[in-house]
């Protein structure tokens, strides 16, 4: 049974890149969001559904556990945190948040395609879609693991060359890198938990998933 008190829970970004979206579209989906006694939690008045607002890292586990019945997670956080044990899973694709993971490398570095960066290191903030990646292409390299502040690692000699989320491209320009390749492709995506709701909000799950599939597509 994943859900506790009758209600369904929705994990959502609590503030970030995907917060606003994610709740523009719980309120087009017909949902009126009212702020709870705390920050974490935010009550919907017209269903039994709550939004449990959190890290957008935490979304994929309380999802694939079933603390949360469904959730709103950038495709690259779901893919960096998928284990061998049960697994969120992919509604569908939401059409916001698109970024993508990018290698980038100073020009100091005479780069001729991922063979370049055999023996060097690459620091990034997701491991294990860079390590696919390079595995993939026949590459070693030495992985550094930075939560922030991935575009500074070349120029403080921190890493040879970087694996960062680029939407714009901004940020690689203004610390003079350039994106050579592309590792991953993501966008803000709907999960939900393997293990379902309690049989009595089964329906309302169904329902509020084909609400939210029906204002995606007509913003497509
Ligand atoms: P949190 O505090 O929830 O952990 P965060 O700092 O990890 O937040 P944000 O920077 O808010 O995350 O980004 C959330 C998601 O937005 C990313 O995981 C990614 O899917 C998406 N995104 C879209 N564009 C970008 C971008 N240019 N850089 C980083 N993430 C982006
Ligand atoms: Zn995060």
């Amino acid at each position: 049974m994943s859900t506790v008190q009758g209600r369904l829970r929705i994990a959502v970004q609590k503030s970030g890149r995907l917060a606003d979206r994610s709740l523009d579209l719980v309120r087009d989906a017909g949902l009126r969001v009212i702020k709870g006694n705390n920050d974490l939690l935010y009550r919907v008045e017209n269903y039994p559904i709550d939004l449990l607002r959190v890290r957008d890292d935490d979304i994929p586990t309380f999802v694939a556990d079933g603390v949360c019945d469904l959730g709103i997670v950038g495709e690259n956080v779901l893919e960096e945190g998928r284990n061998g044990g049960a697994n969120a899973e992919v509604v569908m694709p939401l059409g916001f948040g698109r970024c993508t993971l990018k290698l980038a490398v100073p020009p100091t570095l005479d780069y001729a395609g991922p063979m370049s960066l055999n023996g060097k290191r690459i620091a990034t903030s997701y491991p294990r879609i860079l390590q696919r990646y390079l595995d993939a292409e026949g590459v070693k390299a030495d992985i550094v693991v930075m939560r922030g502040a991935v575009e500074v690692a070349p120029r403080l000699k921190l890493a040879s060359a970087i694996c960062d989320l680029v939407s714009t491209g901004a940020t690689l320009e203004a610390n003079g890198l350039d994106a050579r390749e592309t590792v991953f492709e993501s966008q803000a995506v709907l999960i939900r938990s393997p293990s379902g709701p309690e049989p009595a909000l089964a329906n309302l799950l169904e329902s509020i998933v084909e609400r939210m599939s029906g204002v995606v597509s007509s913003q497509g």
